[in-house]
């Protein structure tokens, strides 16, 4: 017998019994004054204009997400987020090639190879400029078949430091639309770049604002610093509310194989500050102070090498965007400063202007110069 056979049926409570009585009644003239909630003349229940405007402040939700055409999952950090996606896309989109820009961080390659897709690459920096190989990104993306996936950096790419400008990004994107490519874009660094979450996202809002599909893998590692809670999102903003809802139902499906559920401590810190106005606020000041001072200290190294009399043209130092400088210091070039003067590097010359300082710009500049005279 159950342990709990001999429990009574209890009686219904006497406020709500009222409300289930009187949905029960067929009657066209029924009235219910039972429950104590505020009705207006009309018999439906007040939302308050002042409520919806705070919900307004504090969410202020695209149309997309007001029209329920984003699925969105939280996920391990960024990377989490690019593998979740690309497995959803692996097992649920007709095309399995993804193009990613050369070069690209390290380990996207391994992302979408470890999912089953295809990887592909466009051409995006050019080693003379030190900028941004538009016309090779062009005819690569335009070359591409048809329905192929396109990974983008949304902002502060990883390794260059070189963004499209806003013009470049609307051409991507006619391009992209054109040719029905799906763009897949990786933020890792809003905010990072320009210190305004709002024009680093810039480039994601044009392609959500045409209406069509994209994914975007958001990570909240660096512009929150919470690099070790793993806090990430993936969002697939999809045409239609029916369309989301499945594609819903199938991410959670890739995910509960993976590791089922994310961890929540992380993430109730990053909920936490986007929906309090204040901590939001708040949040917007210190991101931009992290940008500002990489941004300075651009500016700061520059200058040094200029006041050396450093070879070469060193404007790419301020001119790149985000985090990190793709110096166009070659592998030897970046062996030396390591053995000399135990600066240390990726082999690409790729150095992250955030570990700098204004005390050791210095030595940094006197490692250069050293390096390339
Ligand atoms: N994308 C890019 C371009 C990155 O540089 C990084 C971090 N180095 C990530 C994604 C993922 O970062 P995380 O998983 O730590 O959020």
């Amino acid at each position: 017998d159950s342990v709990f056979a001999a429990i009574a049926q209890a009686p219904e409570d006497p406020i709500l019994g009222v409300t289930v009585a009187y949905n029960k009644d067929p009657s066209p003239i029924k009235l219910n004054l039972g429950v104590g909630a505020y009705r207006t003349e009309e018999g439906k229940p007040l939302v308050l204009n002042v409520v919806r405007k705070a919900e307004q402040f504090l969410v202020n939700d695209h149309a997309a997400i007001e029209e329920n055409r984003v699925a969105t999952a939280q996920c391990l950090s960024g990377t989490g987020s690019l593998r979740v996606g690309a497995e959803f896309l692996a097992k649920h989109y007709h095309q399995h090639t993804i193009y990613i820009p050369l070069p690209s961080w390290g380990n996207h390659l391994k992302v979408f190879t470890m999912a089953g897709l295809s990887v592909k690459t466009y051409r995006y920096y050019d080693p003379t400029t030190r900028g941004l190989n538009f016309q090779g990104l062009l005819e690569d993306l335009g070359a591409a078949p048809a329905g192929a996936m396109v990974l983008l950096h949304a902002c502060a790419h990883n390794p260059t430091g070189v963004d499209p400008t806003l013009e470049q990004w609307e051409q991507i994107r006619q391009l992209i639309r054109s040719k029905g490519l799906l763009p897949f874009f990786d933020s890792a660094y809003q905010g990072f770049a320009s210190g305004s979450l709002d024009a680093d996202a810039q480039p994601v809002r044009m392609f959500v604002a045409d209406g069509g599909e994209c994914l975007v893998a958001q990570s909240y590692a660096k512009n929150m610093g919470l690099y070790g809670e793993r806090v990430g999102a993936l969002s697939i903003v999809c045409k239609a509310a029916d369309v989301a809802s499945r594609v819903e139902s199938q991410l959670k499906l890739v995910i509960r194989p993976m590791y089922s559920n994310p961890p929540i401590h992380g993430a109730s810190i990053a909920a936490t500050i986007l929906k309090n106005s204040d901590m939001y606020d708040e949040w917007k000041i210190e991101l931009k102070a992290m940008a500002d001072r990489i941004i300075s200290m651009r500016k700061q190294l520059f200058d040094a090498l200029s006041a050396r009399g450093t070879p070469g043209d060193w404007s790419h130092i301020i001119k790149q965007i985000g985090m990190f400088t793709f110096t166009g210091l070659n592998s030897d070039q970046v062996a030396f400063m390591t053995k000399e003067y135990h600066i240390y590097m990726t082999s690409d010359g790729r150095i992250s202007m955030a570990g700098l300082s204004s005390k050791t710009v210095p030595h940094l500049a006197d490692a250069i110069h050293a390096a390339v005279t």
